[in-house]
C-alpha cells in the first residue's frame, strides 16, 4: 500500500487533460532476487516524457536509462556486471490504474511493454473504467504469466486522480 501511495503522488504530477487519464506508477525490485528489501527502480506518470506517454512505459524507459553505476548504488548487494534487463524480470510494478491493453495512438500498450520487460507482479489501484476504451490489461498480463494483484482501499482516490482533467 505504501508503494501505491507513492504511485498516487506520481499521478498527481500529471498535467491534467480531458482526453486521457492521470496515472502514476512505481517500479520496485530486489536484487539479487532473494534479497529482501525492495528498492525503487523508477517512477513514472502520464505524459511525463514527451508525447502522449503513459506512466508504466515512462517508468520502464527511465529504469532503462539508469547507468551501471547507478544500479550498483541502488543494489549494494549485487555484483558487476549488473543489467537492468536482469533486474526488470523480477521487478514489481505498482500502478494507480490497470495498465492499458489498447493504444489508439499506435504506441505499444503498457501491458505489452510490462510483459516484454518480464515484470513479475503488477499491483493495481483501480481497474480502468470504460471512459475511452475497453481495457483488458489485467487479463492480458495474467495470460502472459504476470501475477496481478488488485489492491484494496484506494480505488476511489486512484480514480479521482485519474479523472483530474475531466470535470
Ligand atoms: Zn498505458
Amino acid at each position: 500500500m505504501e508503494w501505491l501511495r507513492l504511485a498516487l503522488e506520481e499521478a498527481r504530477k500529471c498535467t491534467a487533460t480531458p482526453t486521457a487519464f492521470c496515472v502514476g506508477c512505481v517500479l520496485t525490485a530486489t536484487h539479487p532476487p532473494e534479497s529482501d528489501k525492495p528498492v525503487i527502480l523508477a517512477r513514472g506518470y502520464s505524459r511525463e516524457l514527451p508525447g502522449n506517454t503513459h506512466a508504466e512505459a515512462n517508468a520502464l524507459a527511465k529504469a532503462r536509462q539508469l547507468s551501471e553505476n547507478q544500479l550498483l548504488e541502488m543494489f549494494p548487494g549485487a555484483s558487476s556486471p549488473i543489467s537492468i534487463d536482469a533486474i526488470l524480470c523480477h521487478a514489481d510494478v505498482y500502478t494507480t490504474m490497470e495498465p492499458c491493453s489498447i493504444r489508439t495512438s499506435g504506441l505499444a500498450p503498457c501491458a505489452d511493454a510490462l510483459i516484454a520487460a518480464g515484470i513479475k507482479r503488477c499491483f493495481i489501484g483501480v481497474g480502468e473504467p470504460d471512459d475511452f476504451v475497453n481495457c483488458e490489461g489485467a487479463q492480458k498480463l495474467q495470460d502472459a504469466g504476470v501475477e496481478v494483484i488488485w489492491l484494496k482501499g484506494l480505488e476511489k482516490e486512484c480514480l479521482e486522480v485519474a479523472r483530474m482533467g475531466r470535470e
